[in-house]
């Protein structure tokens, strides 16, 4: 079986959830090999869970710089992994920093490039979803090893246990007169709640929220489900919400188990970042917003009346 090249995705100390689901739709194509960048050390602690979601090989491109710099030191490994395995295809989660890892290696391979695959079958045929969920599209990469990025939330995750994957040490080659350092960092708040690529449940409030203190109620049924919060663009341009957690063409998208929109009309833009979630749930005092016509439930009423009594329900539980 040819490897399938995985970017990890990891904070360092943990694996995200959305490198599992890529170690899973990697085997659909060959043996799952995970790329690891960080810094010394960084592989060792991650090794052993990769392997239990079928890491078969762990790739560790290690520095001690290595989280001064943006999606260089990504892309130079995965180039040199790519070289050394002749791999049947790379997978690349669909996030900000994936989706430029994804853009640059392939650039660099001169190999085609599928984005924000939902599924992938065992010749490489990628399903995406594209003009705002308009249109469903089955590609292949017809030239060089094929550079996918895929949705998170997408492919379940596969447990298989007695696992065990081999190790690589790959040397990194970030030049850094070349490549972009980050000088300044600042912390966001995400507080104790999951990220929101990785949640089981995302509760997104739109401009039918109001105001930044409206956000309240948003976060507290979030918490309740231990899920994360998410936004419409209308909510995040209005300054409500922090643009990191948008939902949408434009921000990030999402496929948890739940998704409850609360005062979002449904927008084209905004669903193309939400609809493959497996079940919708909508608030909206509008009987005829279109978000009612997508939702699997839908309350016509307004979310200041439903939301907290929903919360109670739910923390109750
Ligand atoms: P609105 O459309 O204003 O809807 C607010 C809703 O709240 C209404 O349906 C109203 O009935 C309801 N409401 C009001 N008060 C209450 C209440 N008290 N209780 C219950 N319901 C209430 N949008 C995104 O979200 N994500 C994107 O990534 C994105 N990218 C875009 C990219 C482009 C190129 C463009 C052109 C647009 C993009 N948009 C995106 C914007 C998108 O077109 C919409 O403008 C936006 O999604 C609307 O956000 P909203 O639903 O919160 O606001």
């Amino acid at each position: 079986m040819p490897d399938v090249l995985v970017l990890v995705d990891h904070d360092g100390e943990r694996v995200n959830k959305t490198t599992y689901e890529l170690l899973a739709a990697a085997r659909r194509l060959g043996d799952p090999a995970a790329v690891v960048v960080g810094p010394p050390g960084t592989a060792a602690r991650l090794r052993e869970s990769l392997a239990r979601y079928g890491a078969t090989s762990v790739h560790a491109a290690e520095f001690a710089q290595a989280a001064d710099f943006l999606v260089t030191p990504a892309v130079d490994a995965l180039e040199l992994a790519v070289s050394e395995t002749s791999p049947a295809a790379v997978l690349v989660p669909a996030t900000t920093d994936g989706r430029e890892v994804a853009a640059r290696l392939a650039a660099r391979l001169d190999a085609g490039l599928l984005i924000d695959a939902v599924d992938l079958d065992s010749s490489g045929v990628v399903t995406q979803i594209v003009f705002g969920g308009s249109y469903t599209v089955r590609s292949q990469v017809t030239h060089g090893t094929p550079v996918i990025t895929v949705r998170p939330g997408a492919f379940e995750p596969e447990e298989l246990p007695g696992g065990a994957a081999e190790w690589t040490l790959v040397p990194p080659a970030v030049d850094p007169t070349t490549s972009a350092r980050i000088t300044d960092r600042r912390t966001v708040l995400a507080g104790d709640r999951p990220g929101l690529t990785e949640a089981a449940v995302v509760v997104s409030g739109g401009r039918g929220v109001g105001g930044a203190h409206g956000f309240e109620v948003v976060e507290e049924l979030a918490d309740a489900f231990g899920g994360a919060v998410g936004a419409s663009r209308a909510a995040v341009d209005a300054g409500y919400y922090p643009h990191q957690f948008q939902v949408g063409q434009t921000g990030k998208s999402v496929s948890p188990q739940l998704y409850v929109a609360l005062g979002i009309s449904g927008a084209i833009q905004h669903l193309a970042g939400m609809q493959t979630s497996k079940t919708i749930v909508a608030v909206n005092k509008d009987p005829e917003a279109p978000i009612l016509d997508l939702a699997d439930y839908g309350v016509v009423g307004d979310l200041f009346a439903v939301t907290p009594q929903l919360t109670q329900e739910v923390a109750a539980r």
